[in-house]
């Protein structure tokens, strides 16, 4: 059965602080994203800027994005 392996897989690709799936941008634009195989896909968007930040849609905490996307699992970022 491929239910344990989808639930792995979401749990990386899930905010490690509060398990959000879902990942906004600037939170006053509110580009709305997802972490699929290695990448951000969004998924609603609202801007068309070309550079942003990522952060967790539920407890705003910001995403490493090249991180993320090196490890294939979502990464938050630290201070410093
Ligand atoms: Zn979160």
């Amino acid at each position: 059965m491929g239910e344990k392996i989808l639930i792995m897989n979401e749990g990386k690709n899930q905010c490690p602080k509060c398990g959000s799936a879902q990942f906004i941008t600037d939170p006053n634009q509110y580009d709305v994203l997802e972490f699929n195989n290695g990448v951000f896909d969004i998924i609603r968007s609202e801007s068309t800027a070309d550079e942003f930040k990522i952060f967790c849609g539920e407890c705003f905490t910001e995403i490493d994005q090249d991180t993320s996307v090196d490890e294939n699992q979502i990464i938050l970022k630290t201070d410093g």
